[in-house]
């Protein structure tokens, strides 16, 4: 028997791609997700924003599009386009060089022009694939800052035979984020043309939505995690767009992020000092020394260590740490060890405990991938108390480095992470349910006292570390996807 099995041909666009640029998740899986299609023969092509950063990066880039204009309302931009290839394959990345829009210090801004920043990358996206007579099958758009592609596709560009065949994929990977306007900037976006063609509730309230726009166009929906695509559909996750989930449920769906494992395995992780792996976790403990070292801690045998590697903002949780975590440093032998950086009342939270615990709470505030690296390999435990959570993916990262993750139950966090139960030696994690101090300080309570079972802690480590979050198994539920909305 012949399996048939045509390769699909993907333009990914986002506004973040790790290495290059990356500010959290959304990074990670614009590369991995590219990668791991590739990996099964499928033709990817990846879009993102040629920021200062990315500039100023000292790699090599081609120029593949000649400088081009395009207006948006008012406004006239000149782009061109460059290439580079994402590391550990040869998936083309396409970067949108802007200067007028995107040679700025942040990947993100709350200048006047942002919806512009991002209108401009999916128009540049499409113009690329026509400049290239390249036709995809998909176009894959990720959050707010690419939604606007599906509408596109179906209004402005859909006089170009070339894209009759091209379907389009929402991702949402966080409805925190909408991009929500006021309607007024319509022209801006270049779809002002096609207004008359718009979804009733397109215009709504006087906004211009980027991220309802693409839930309303896109052939396909996709959240990151099976609990987080239920979530959104509800009033109390939805903020604000369920009803539009609602309605589009039979085309909404949720598939969990995969963690990549050239990046993140303790075997193979050389970012850290010391390598090891779920059959000998002895390097385990040495990473512990270096980490409390690089943290300026004081190393403890027997103490256990809890890590926070997170942006600290409001959907994060970390009040809930103000709640508990000054008694548990006064009362309990733990350590914590916190990188991040972000809002000015969680990053004082975590200066002032350190300040109290000099001894016992050490904060990095900052981004460090090779600290983020750290933390998982040494730390003992890690703790996401997360309001609410998408997918996440350092729950993930810490399952695989057998540093058992504490977690409020929530989205792609419930997905993953199973509370342990001494009488059937299952579990790879603390979940609290209640957002509130006592879920945490329970699951806190309940670890510390699991900690104290060696044996037990042993078995709830490898439980972890057995389980598989790689894209390779990942990726095949978007395979699927892309091969089901394709045109028959
Ligand atoms: P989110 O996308 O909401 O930030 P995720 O858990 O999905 O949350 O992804 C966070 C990613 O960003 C992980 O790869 C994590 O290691 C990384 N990260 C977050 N903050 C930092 C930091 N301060 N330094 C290094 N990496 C960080």
């Amino acid at each position: 028997m012949v399996i048939f099995s045509p390769r699909v041909r993907i333009l990914l666009v986002s506004s973040e791609v790790a290495p290059f640029a990356k500010t959290g998740g959304l990074g990670d899986v614009s590369a991995a997700l590219p990668r791991a299609l590739r990996a099964l023969g499928h033709e990817v092509r990846v879009v993102a924003p040629f920021y200062q950063r990315v500039r100023t990066s000292g790699r090599a880039f081609e120029r593949v599009l000649p400088p081009s204009e395009i207006t948006l309302g008012a406004h006239r931009y000149t782009f061109s386009v460059l290439a580079s290839e994402l590391p550990g394959s040869d998936v083309p990345v396409l970067f949108v060089d802007c200067p007028a829009l995107y040679d700025r210090a942040s990947i993100y801004t709350e200048d006047p022009d942002e919806h512009r920043r991002f209108a401009l990358l999916s128009w540049a996206a499409l113009k690329l694939c026509q400049y290239q007579q390249w036709a995809p099958d998909v176009v894959h758009a990720n959050d707010w800052q690419t939604a606007l592609l599906p509408l596109m596709l179906q209004t402005v560009f859909a006089w170009d035979r070339l894209f009759e065949r091209t379907r389009s994929v929402l991702t949402i990977h966080n409805i925190g984020h909408q991009g929500a306007f006021p309607a007024s900037i319509l022209p801006d976006t270049g779809l002002a043309d096609a207004a008359s063609s718009f979804h009733q509730d397109q215009l709504r309230g006087g906004r211009l939505n980027y991220l309802l726009t693409g839930i309303l166009y896109a052939n396909a929906i996709t959240t990151v995690s099976p609990t987080y695509a239920r979530e959104i559909t509800t009033v109390e996750h939805g903020v604000g767009l369920d009803p539009f989930l609602r309605a589009r449920r039979d085309v909404l769906f949720g598939i969990l992020n995969g963690i990549d494992p050239g990046e993140w395995s303790p075997e193979r992780d050389m970012r850290i000092p010391f390598r090891f792996s779920r059959d000998d976790l002895a390097n385990k403990e040495r990473d512990k020394e270096a980490l409390m070292s690089a943290m300026k801690l004081p190393y403890v045998r027997g103490v256990p260590v809890i890590g926070i590697v997170s942006r600290l903002v409001w959907q994060k949780g970390f009040e809930l740490c103000d709640a508990v975590l000054p008694t548990l440093l006064a009362r309990r032998d733990v350590q914590v060890v916190v990188l991040g950086s972000g809002e000015g009342r969680y990053e004082e939270l975590f200066a002032r405990l350190a300040r109290q615990h000099p001894r016992k709470l050490a904060f990095h505030r900052g981004f460090s991938e090779p600290l983020a690296h750290l933390i998982e390999a040494g730390a003992d435990m890690f703790l996401m108390p997360s309001r609410y959570e998408p997918c996440g993916l350092n729950q993930m990262y810490s399952l695989a480095y057998g540093t058992v993750p504490i977690v409020h139950a929530t989205g792609g966090l419930a997905d993953t992470v199973r509370t342990w139960d001494a009488r059937t030696g299952e579990g790879n994690g603390f979940a609290f349910e209640h957002f509130d101090a006592s879920g945490l300080a329970w699951a806190l309570g309940y670890a510390l006292e699991t900690w104290n079972r060696r044996e037990q802690w042993a078995r709830l480590q490898q439980n972890g570390m057995r389980d598989d979050f790689s894209w390779t198994r990942r990726v095949r539920a978007y395979e699927e996807l892309y091969r089901a909305i394709a045109p028959g």
